[in-house]
């Protein structure tokens, strides 16, 4: 019989790690060990410290479901959550549930390999560890991997140079000559809070982007409370909606209504605030039907040219193409550039040339002296972390390999010659507001590993269940306009990057509807192959 170190090893301490972890120890009774190279755990909110980070999930749906106590007890009392909220509430969380002894933080994991003689794993970490497991958890984060541009010179930039996924704890932007590169939605956040207290902030930007306003604001107890008697309700529309932003989607198509009326339901989203409810609560179709999306995208043009008095500014801000992005809000971004210390450089006509010691040289010969370059410049999505490791499936096989042509999947959490390998967010897994999506997957993860333990078999997806996942995801996300513009959603922000599809855009109940079928009708699409020299399962 072969021993291994542990029953399960999570990668990742984040919002997927953390569950992952406390259901395979507290749940299955595993022993589990939980790596980050985070000095911290929290994942995305222990990295994006930047000012005016924020969710842009509403905080009563940007939590955990899956403990009645811990939502009852634990109080927010803003309508989003600032970062620092959202970190303290995921340290709350694995104090509560004593995670943290099992969590071994500040140690990157850089090679795991299956072996197909024992049916085990072998997990390297950067500390010159090596441990064993059964499984393998791979909750790396789908916005986790920094993109960095590929500037000419960068590295000769004397001022300080800044990413917002990789903010430092200690930052002084008061008085100084600011630039941020990247208007998505970090770079709108950043630029808000930024400008207020920067001597001059130049905005580098490549494409605008649509925005409306988060309405973002305090609450009062008087307002949580009655959210928190009503939890049972909300949690099972979440769980029964698309995106799952615990607002109700729309089901009313834009045409069928009177411009007037479509005005009037664009107005009021707007006045309400977030992004989400602006793509998916005004109108059934604003993310599938040309005209629909194109009369969302005219309302918003039109506030750009009333908010941002310059016109000039205005019209380098005005986007033209679909909207098609993942929908963004932020309070005031367009209302930043009337200050009298921001300017917006138009990459589109002068793009950058390159970092001198003293800024970034635009090709109209403009040198933009700078103190700070914040780097807002997004993330290799979804497979960046996973073709970083030297992940190894059946026959040695890099994951690097496996995803030669796209990265892909069986139901968001297996991939085909990874036995015993689950994925939180990963390749083709949904489209919505994410700690939902998350459960369903760590629930989605627990039982074929339950099945594959009550079977003594390793579990592994068929190539033909990943096939035809794979077909499912690429019909819907072309039944959408979101492929029609590139972004990361689909890894068309990496130079070099294969364009595909990376998210399953059916909703989170038809996710989790096809979860619990898979249960049900005895997991289909995996198989179970018996373990020659069991280990400790
Ligand atoms: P992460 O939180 O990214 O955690 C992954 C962890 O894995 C990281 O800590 C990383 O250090 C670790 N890791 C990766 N590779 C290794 C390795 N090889 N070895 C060791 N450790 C490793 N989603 C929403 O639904 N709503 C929002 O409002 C929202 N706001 C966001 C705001 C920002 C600024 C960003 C960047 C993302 C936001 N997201 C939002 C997406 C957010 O990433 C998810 O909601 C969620 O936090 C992801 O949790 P996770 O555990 O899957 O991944
Ligand atoms: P992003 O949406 O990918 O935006 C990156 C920005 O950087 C874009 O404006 C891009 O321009 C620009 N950029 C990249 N490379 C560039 C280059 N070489 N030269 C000039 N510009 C360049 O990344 P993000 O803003 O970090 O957001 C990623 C995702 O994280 C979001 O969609 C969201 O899911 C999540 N997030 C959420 C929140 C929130 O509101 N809660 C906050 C932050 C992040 P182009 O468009 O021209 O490529």
């Amino acid at each position: 019989m072969t021993t291994v170190d542990y029953d399960a090893v999570v990668i990742g301490a984040g919002f997927g790690g953390i569950y992952m972890l406390r259901k395979l120890r507290d749940e299955l009774g595993l022993t589990v060990r939980g790596y980050d190279r985070a000095h911290g755990v929290g994942g995305t909110w222990y990295w994006n410290r930047y000012p005016g980070a924020l969710s842009d999930t509403e905080a009563f749906v940007y939590r955990y479901s899956f403990d009645q106590d811990l939502l009852q007890e634990y109080d927010w009392s803003t309508r989003y959550l600032r970062q620092p909220d959202i970190l303290a509430y995921l340290e709350h969380v694995v104090d509560r549930f004593d995670l943290r002894k099992d969590i071994q933080l500040g140690t990157g994991v850089t090679a795991a390999a299956f072996d197909e003689d024992t049916h085990t794993w072998t997990i390297t970490t950067d500390r010159g560890e090596t441990v064993t497991a059964t499984y393998l958890v791979t909750a790396l984060g789908l916005l986790s991997k920094v993109n960095i541009p590929d500037i000419p010179g960068l590295d000769s930039f004397e001022g300080e140079i800044l990413h917002t996924g990789a903010w430092p704890d200690e930052h002084d932007l008061r008085g100084k000559r600011v630039g941020v590169m990247g208007v998505g939605s970090s770079g709108q956040q950043v630029i808000s809070a930024v400008a207020p207290e920067a001597g001059h902030l130049t905005v580098f930007m490549r494409t605008p982007q649509y925005c409306v306003p988060s309405g973002d604001r305090p609450l009062t107890p008087d307002e949580v409370e009655p959210v928190k008697r009503n939890f049972g309700a909300i949690w099972e529309q979440v769980r029964g909606s698309a995106v799952a932003f615990g607002f109700e989607e729309s089901t009313v198509p834009a045409m069928s209504v009177s411009e007037e009326e479509r005005q009037r339901v664009f107005q009021e989203n707007w006045d309400i605030g977030g992004g989400f409810r602006f793509m998916f609560g005004t109108f059934s179709d604003i993310a599938t039907d040309p005209r629909a999306n194109e009369a969302a995208a005219a309302f918003i043009r039109a506030k750009i040219k009333e908010i941002v008095k310059d016109p000039e500014t205005a019209r380098i801000l005005t986007p033209t193409d679909l909207y098609a992005r993942r929908p963004l809000c932020s309070n005031h971004y367009y209302e930043t550039f009337n200050r009298d210390n921001v300017s917006v450089a138009d990459l589109r006509t002068h793009p950058v040339v390159e970092a001198t010691p003293a800024g970034l040289k635009t090709g109209d010969g403009k040198l933009h002296e700078l103190d700070v370059l914040i780097l807002a410049t997004g993330f290799d999505a979804v497979d960046g972390n996973y073709l970083a490791l030297d992940l190894r499936g059946r026959g040695g096989r890099t994951i690097n390999e496996a995803w030669r042509d796209a990265p892909a999947s069986y139901l968001g959490i297996t991939t085909a010659g990874f036995p015993n390998m689950f994925m939180i967010l990963g390749p083709n897994g949904p489209f919505t507001n994410l700690p939902p999506s998350i459960e369903a997957q760590v629930e989605g993860i627990a039982r074929p590993v339950g099945e594959s333990r009550a079977r003594g078999a390793a579990v592994e997806p068929s190539a033909e269940a990943q096939r035809a996942w794979t077909e499912t995801c690429h019909a819907i996300a072309d039944a959408t306009l979101f492929p029609k513009v590139d972004s990361w959603i689909f890894g068309a922000n990496i130079p070099g990057k294969t364009r595909t599809v990376m998210f399953y855009m059916g909703g989170l109940a038809n996710y989790r509807a096809q979860l619990a079928d898979v249960e049900r009708d005895g997991y289909p699409g995996f198989d179970f192959t018996p373990v020659p020299d069991r280990a400790r399962t």
